[in-house]
């Protein structure tokens, strides 16, 4: 426990928060009353803002530093699904109590990914409340055609990076629904520490016809995706990656489940037009995180389901209720 008398709230800002930045489009950072940002005159100002409660978006006593990190890779994941180069972010933090110790993890979480995507803190707020933690990030795209949710179109072939799934299964690891172990450290860490996919995102930029990334379970998201793009989709169930570390603990449908149905990925979901995928494949191949592609886009059919799922190329429902996930509670 710290001794240290708990600092107020100008002194939290210029102790934990105001770093000098290498940017040299920050024209006034912290400490006025706005910052003030040199945007290119050849791109587009892209911007997104994500907020994280505790106890909802993240589990009480979950690692101060954990959850610097966690609040920007929300956010530059966001940026990742639409092809963008992070730039900037802004931070309102409410806090229970001016904790010096917790402060400077949670600031070194922040900072340590925002070092890592070259992106500068630029302005911040901190009222005492619950813990609750909101950012935006702003970035840039070139001006021309912008890659969103609503571009997919049928035949188009559907992609996922990483291994969904492995989020949730860390979620349950920390709740304590199985033993531990190597397996389990794993995917706790995966849980703990989201990798946004900030390089992916911006050679899909001019590669994918549609992208966005999968916060709230791959199965809802794809039908987000499809909803935007006014088409369909089928899942090829046995295409999903597997993970080793999720069956060495989980049952084969636990881990569908998961993948399926479980939160907090941040993965890139995508589309990619057919006369692309070699294209595609030569520049994402031998990359990390790995692509694998989940099934292909179809004509909306208002008598299918948006998003059919196919097990060996047969119809199978998936309830859509097997796994209560925590950020849902
Ligand atoms: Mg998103």
């Amino acid at each position: 426990m710290t001794s240290a008398i708990p600092p107020g709230e100008f002194e939290i800002i210029a102790r934990y928060f105001s770093r000098a930045s290498r940017r040299s489009d920050v024209l006034l950072g912290i400490g006025d009353d706005a910052a003030l940002l040199q945007v290119p005159s050849d791109r587009r100002l892209v911007a997104a803002m994500d907020t994280l409660v505790e106890g909802v978006h993240f589990p009480v006593g979950t690692g101060a530093r954990s959850i610097g990190h966690r609040a920007l890779a929300v956010n530059l994941s966001d940026l990742a699904a639409m092809g963008a180069e992070p730039a900037w972010a802004l931070l309102s933090l409410s806090l229970p109590e001016s904790n010096a110790e917790w402060l400077a993890e949670f600031s070194k979480g922040l900072h340590d990914l925002a070092q890592r995507y070259n992106v500068a803190l630029v302005g911040g707020d901190t009222v005492r409340g619950p813990l609750v933690i909101t950012v935006q990030v702003l970035g840039f795209i070139e001006a021309g055609p912008a890659l969103t949710r609503g571009g997919a179109r049928p035949g188009d072939l559907i992609y996922v990076s990483g291994i969904p799934g492995e989020a949730a299964a860390g979620l349950a690891v920390i709740q304590g629904q199985t033993v531990e172990g190597e397996d389990s450290e794993l995917l706790r860490h995966r849980f703990n520490w989201p990798e946004p996919r900030v390089q992916l995102g911006q050679t899909l930029r001019t590669l994918a016809s549609a992208a966005m990334d999968v916060s709230d379970g791959l199965l809802g998201d794809l039908g987000k995706l499809c909803q935007a793009s006014a088409c369909s989709a089928q899942l090829e169930l046995e295409r999903l990656p597997a993970s080793p570390s999720m069956r060495a603990l989980f049952d084969v449908a636990a881990s569908e489940r998961f993948a399926l149905l479980g939160g907090d990925d941040y993965e890139l979901l995508f589309t990619v037009a057919a006369g692309r995928v070699p294209e595609f494949e030569a520049l994402v191949q031998n990359t990390e995180p790995g692509c694998t592609r989940i099934g292909r886009i179809t004509q909306r059919d208002p008598g299918q389901a948006v998003v059919q799922c196919l097990r060996d190329g047969r119809a199978v429902v998936v309830p859509a209720t097997g796994y209560d996930h925590f950020s849902k509670a």
